[in-house]
């Protein structure tokens, strides 16, 4: 019999309505009893809030429906004291509210009775994680220190720098305004943000060791995420209280090979989680087989890491530099400049002036925020030798 590491549950959920959410919550949840906490428990509620442009039409941020059935469920059988908080992402700087009223929390939270904190206006308290290679102190949300569990809730999208936005990465929004700035200039790629969220995640993970994971797949985005891509049918809630497996069913979901997705390798490296599938019992109505959406959009790839992968540094050289550089361009007729992007990019790269957007290319890290950030496509990256002379 084989000895499994982790649990995930999965239910299919087929829409947003309020009986087919509680009826997924209980399937996921109740295959996972019992939970990690005891009752009377001050629970934080721990959405996807990144942007405060989009609404529910394009699935970037966590629903607020499946956020108030988690607390129903919560309540019903832990009777939980519920906190529901977030920061914005980089480009939402100060605008956290608007972003809770575009995703239904003030609802959801005036029906759970549940106190509605943005994480932009507490303190801050450090953490330390000693066995972290990149973030081994940081400064993280003091509601840290006045919670017994987390409940992350993240939502099921591809991601531009790490390939996907999943539950490791969710625990980035607990440190609010500028603080996600400076771990994207200390980590300014892919693999090195991966480590930088593992890293944090560990850290939190000291502090606060009860957490429990659920994934909102009802409708996933899939192409250019975490806020460019296109929305995608999934139907599907995931549970986890080990957030490497329940992203290592999301790759799956999103038919990504989890053992190239740097977060789940360093999560499972650093000992925080399991990233063999086979060590991965999966409950509830569907086998791994079942998992994939077929024809599921990837973000374009950054060809320059994969090719660092089988060929050394030193070989590359300028030449080649110049061809798998992906920095972003500016698409005058579509900026309207609302500088949203300037405010996002963390290495002042962007700038805007009478003449317009400008980037300057010199201080550019490829960490691609401007572009999470751009509400109207104003910037895109060129794919391949042929977009690069020839453009858009
Ligand atoms: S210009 Fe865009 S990709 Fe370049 S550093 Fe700034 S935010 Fe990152
Ligand atoms: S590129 Fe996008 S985010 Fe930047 S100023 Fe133009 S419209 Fe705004």
């Amino acid at each position: 019999m084989t000895a499994f590491s982790s649990r995930v549950s999965s239910s299919r959920c087929p829409d947003y309505q309020s009986s087919h959410l509680t009826r997924a919550v209980e399937n996921c949840l109740t295959a996972l009893e019992p939970l990690p906490f005891s009752r009377g428990a001050r629970v934080l509620l721990k959405p996807n809030c990144l942007s405060a442009t989009h609404g529910p039409d394009l699935p970037v941020n966590t629903r607020g429906e499946v956020i108030e059935a988690v607390g129903q469920y919560l309540q019903n059988h832990y009777q939980a004291s519920l906190v529901i908080a977030d920061s914005g992402g980089m480009g939402s700087y100060g605008k956290t509210k608007r972003a809770y009223a575009l995703m239904g929390l003030e609802r959801a939270a005036s029906r759970l009775k549940a106190e509605l904190i943005n994480l932009e206006e507490i303190g801050l308290i450090e953490i330390v994680n000693p066995q972290g290679k990149i973030c081994s102190r940081f400064k993280a949300t003091a509601l840290l220190d006045q919670i017994d569990v987390i409940i992350n809730l993240p939502k099921l999208k591809t991601h531009i720098l790490t390939g996907l936005t999943g539950a490791v990465k969710n625990f980035l929004g607990l440190l609010p305004g500028s603080l996600k700035r400076d771990i994207h200039v200390i980590a300014p790629n892919g693999p090195l943000m991966a480590q930088a969220l593992v890293d944090i995640w560990g850290g939190i993970k000291a502090k606060v060791p009860r957490i429990l994971n659920l994934m909102d797949g009802v409708v996933a985005l899939e192409g250019a995420g975490p806020t460019r891509g296109q929305a995608r049918a999934v139907g599907r809630l995931m549970a986890s209280t080990d957030p490497v497996a329940l992203d290592v069913a999301a790759s799956t979901i999103m038919g990504f090979n989890p053992a190239k997705i740097p977060s789940i390798v360093l999560g499972a490296e650093a000992g925080l989680g399991t990233a063999d599938p086979s060590g991965i019992e999966l409950l509830g109505d569907a086998g791994w087989p079942e998992l994939p959406v077929p024809g599921f959009k990837h973000p374009f790839t950054r060809t320059r890491e994969w090719a660092e992968a089988i060929i050394p540094a030193w070989l590359i050289g300028k030449a080649f530099d110049w061809l798998y550089e992906a920095k972003p361009r500016v698409r005058p007729e579509n900026c309207r400049e609302c500088g949203l992007c300037v405010q996002a990019c963390p290495a002042q790269a962007l700038s805007l002036s009478e003449g317009g957007l400008h980037l300057k290319q010199k201080l550019c890290i490829e960490c691609y925020c401007c572009l999470e950030h751009c509400p109207s496509q104003g910037l895109w990256v060129p794919r391949g030798l042929r977009e690069k002379i020839l453009g858009d």
